[in-house]
């Protein structure tokens, strides 16, 4: 093998391209030991695997889309949307994901990672997440992996232990998908950290029939109907 020899077996960030990487929140590496934060754009794990995802998609297909991120992180690029709006909670200007002071169909893409997990009625969320999609609009859905545990626990209150998340998802989540979005197909996406080599889901929820083949087109085997009607 002919590899830079300095840098036998470098890993590169797929979102800045950088080569040095080190320990995660509150000290942590990866759950196989390698270093997770990504020293050039603050990049973990699930930033990058999400980054791939949304290469894959075709960023060059997002030129003329608005989309709206509730809480920022590294996974997509601004600068690939039409416009980008960025909502941080508690911060002036931030939206209440449970009720969004925005009208219906106001964006094309809804970026919502880590958020829902964090909020009090996840079913009023994710109800107007969809009401601010136009027809052929996109939802990226990302919470902790779900599949750890079978059954979400759900404490009715933000748990100050639990990083002031409000449940924790479980398999489950599956069901409560349907019950809360009937008709709703919601795709699970799996993909691995170029940079650690873990594997970590998300969701896409498209809001139509076109936009659902344009993300299995696009995805191919490493998306699958995890909730909702088969077929598009
Ligand atoms: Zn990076």
């Amino acid at each position: 093998m002919s590899q830079n020899a300095s840098t036998p077996t470098a890993p590169r960030c797929p979102i800045c391209a950088g080569t040095v990487f080190g320990p995660g929140p509150k000290g942590r590496t990866a759950p196989n030991g390698a270093m997770p934060r990504c020293a050039g754009c603050q990049s973990l794990e699930r930033h990058r695997i999400f980054r791939v995802m949304f290469d894959r998609l075709g960023p060059a297909s997002f030129a003329r889309w608005a989309a709206i991120q509730f809480s920022p992180d590294p996974t997509v690029d601004p600068s690939w949307f039409a416009s980008h709006e960025l909502s941080v909670y508690g911060e002036p200007g931030g939206l209440d994901i449970q009720s969004i002071d925005r009208p219906d169909a106001a964006y094309d893409m809804a970026i919502c990672s880590h958020v829902l997990e964090h909020v009090g009625d996840d079913r009023a969320a994710l109800h107007e997440l969809l009401r601010i999609l136009r027809r052929d609009g996109l939802l990226y859905l990302a919470f902790p992996d779900p599949f750890r545990e079978d059954v979400t626990r759900d404490w009715g209150f933000p748990k100050p232990e639990k990083h002031g998340h409000w449940r924790v998802y479980g398999a489950d989540v599956k069901e409560r998908f349907a019950k809360y979005l009937p008709g709703q197909p919601v795709l699970a996406y799996r993909g691995q950290d170029p940079v650690t080599g873990e594997w970590e889901g998300a969701f896409l929820l498209p809001r139509s029939d076109v936009s659902r083949r344009r993300v299995e087109a696009a995805l191919g085997s490493s998306v699958s109907l995890f909730s909702g009607p088969a077929g598009a």
